[in-house]
């Protein structure tokens, strides 16, 4: 067995255990974190569960170590009023429930806080919905079964490759959001139990760019037809902070030449904390005329010993407008 199939097996046993073991069977009941995302990929995913590639079950793992650093931090710093991995079961006709990463208590100030932690690949410039309608669900939760204290609620997160942390706080219970939270609760469960019981029904979808890590985009009505309008304002702020990273590239370029002239009159100097100097480095060509002419005595071309590797990208290309 190569080292990716072991991986892949052990991690795939790995997560199957900590779900078994911390959430319980997701299909009897829905997560406060399934109401944020699409309906349909999140009751598709509880009929026909996928099973996760390794790079999804490296992803979960690296949000165990992530909530992992922080319990050790708050240790080391002292803290010790903390429950980690809070299960609260809402009341209700819809079986769900809440799993919270850390609770604070202060027994003194009746205070309540939700610490919710998110690993990502990159800290975004704001928290996304999902995991507000997450926190709300969850505060929500905490505040029916302590009605006599506040409670807070924040999001901690981590880019753990580039040692980069965000913390979005100041959240508070807020009764409307909530309400609407249950609402859609409702409507998803309900949807959920009529496909369980093979009624043809049409679960709500809701377009985002996180359609591309959805397991069952190949069978989503939004992405029938060519045309997916609801990704128009993403295809547009890629287009912007292309011509950006362009208009960028073009400004660093040109300082870079403005400096290097310097240093290449002067000498090295030293400016605005940093040093500069001319550096040259050397790097190895392949001289391809002697190499063909090395392999043509030897009856043989260059081509022999060329082979095409595919590799993907992301093309984009202005659309013909329709013919009216
Ligand atoms: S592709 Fe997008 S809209 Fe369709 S089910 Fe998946 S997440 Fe929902």
């Amino acid at each position: 067995m190569d080292i990716q199939t072991t991986l892949l097996t052990s991690l795939r046993k790995l997560a199957h255990l900590h779900t078994i073991e911390t959430l319980g069977d997701r299909r009897d009941y829905l997560g406060a974190s399934d109401i944020g995302y699409c309906p349909r990929k999140v009751i598709l995913e509880k009929i026909h569960p996928g099973e996760h590639d390794l790079a999804t079950l490296l992803r979960f793992q690296r949000g165990h170590m992530a909530e992992d650093i922080i319990a050790r931090a708050f240790t080391a710093a002292g803290y010790s009023n903390f429950e980690q991995q809070v299960e609260i079961v809402l009341p209700g006709d819809v079986p769900l429930k809440a799993h919270i990463d850390f609770v604070f208590t202060s027994r003194v100030h009746k205070i309540k806080s939700i610490l919710e932690i998110k690993s990502t690949s990159r800290i975004p410039d704001g928290p996304y919905s999902s995991w507000e309608s997450q926190l709300y669900i969850q505060m929500g939760a905490l505040s029916e079964q302590y009605p006599d204290y506040s409670i807070k609620g924040a999001v901690l997160t981590l880019d753990l490759a580039h040692g980069e942390v965000a913390f979005f706080n100041g959240y508070e219970p807020q009764k409307m959001i909530f309400t609407g939270l249950m609402e859609r609760a409702g409507m998803i469960w309900s949807d959920y139990q009529a496909m369980v019981h093979d009624e043809a029904i049409d679960p709500k979808t809701e377009v985002s760019p996180l359609c591309g890590f959805c397991d069952h985009i190949a069978s989503c009505p939004r992405f029938e037809t060519e045309d997916v309008p609801q990704l128009a304002g993403v295809v547009e702020a890629l287009q912007e902070l292309q011509a950006r990273d362009k208009n960028l590239q073009g400004e660093i370029k040109k300082l870079k030449k403005h400096l290097l002239a310097v240093v290449e009159q002067k000498g090295p100097i030293k400016s605005g904390g940093c040093f500069l100097r001319k550096a040259t480095r050397s790097r190895k060509y392949l001289d391809t005329d002697r190499l063909e002419s090395f392999l043509a005595e030897s009856g043989t071309v260059l081509e022999e010993y060329q082979e095409d590797r595919s590799f993907s990208f992301l093309e984009i290309r202005k659309a013909k407008a329709k013919a009216a």
